[in-house]
């Protein structure tokens, strides 16, 4: 046991419902610590979310920006090359934000999906954050974590569906969903 303060790698994952907005929530959290939070979406771009709004009365202590456009096929060959630059130039500006020293946590939401739709490598992930200055933390969210991430990371949390109201035809609602 050490209570040395250090930067940690945390993971959100899983098929219930839950890792964007627990992600959101530790963000919450650091703001009020007085921390500095960046929050990147990767594929996110056609809903406009509450978080966006609410982060913006934070002022320049909690950012939160959308680098994608929602809705990306998946599959192979089927990947429309604007997602891949999308990801890619959301990737790059993770990256800087993570070894900038701007940010006292970076928050990858929705990078599991990018990585699990092969449009971003798992192995450069994992050398970043292996190489991340030591006070930084990072959150990933989405679905089906990569396992090398899952090995590197501190803490892993796998979200379980136990039932969702989606299942009984009720569609997302505001506040809650978005
Ligand atoms: P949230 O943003 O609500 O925390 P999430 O990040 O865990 O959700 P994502 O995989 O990013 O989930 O999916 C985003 C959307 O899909 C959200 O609107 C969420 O409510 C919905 N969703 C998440 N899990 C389920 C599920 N098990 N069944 C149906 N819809 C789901
Ligand atoms: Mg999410």
């Amino acid at each position: 046991m050490t209570d040395a303060r250090r930067g940690l790698i945390l993971i959100n994952t899983g098929p219930g419902k839950g890792k964007t907005t627990a992600a959101l929530g530790t963000a919450l959290r650091a703001v009020g610590n007085g921390m500095r939070v960046l929050v990147l979406q990767f594929l996110k771009g056609s809903w406009h979310y509450g978080e966006l709004d609410a982060a913006q009365a934070f002022g320049q202590n909690f950012v939160l920006k959308q680098m994608g456009r929602g809705f990306v096929k998946v599959g192979g060959a089927e990947t429309d090359p604007e997602d891949i630059r999308m990801v890619e130039e959301a990737w790059a500006e993770a990256r800087e934000a993570i070894d900038s020293g701007e940010w006292d946590m970076v928050v990858l939401d929705e990078i599991n999906y990018a990585i699990g739709y092969k449009m971003l490598d798992p192995a450069v992930v994992a050398e970043a954050l292996r190489n991340k200055p030591e006070m930084v933390h990072v959150i990933l969210t989405g679905r089906n974590a990569h396992p090398l991430l899952v090995e590197l990371a501190d803490t892993v949390t796998e979200m379980r569906e136990v039932k969702h109201a989606y299942q009984k035809g009720i569609l997302a609602q505001r506040g809650i969903e978005y």
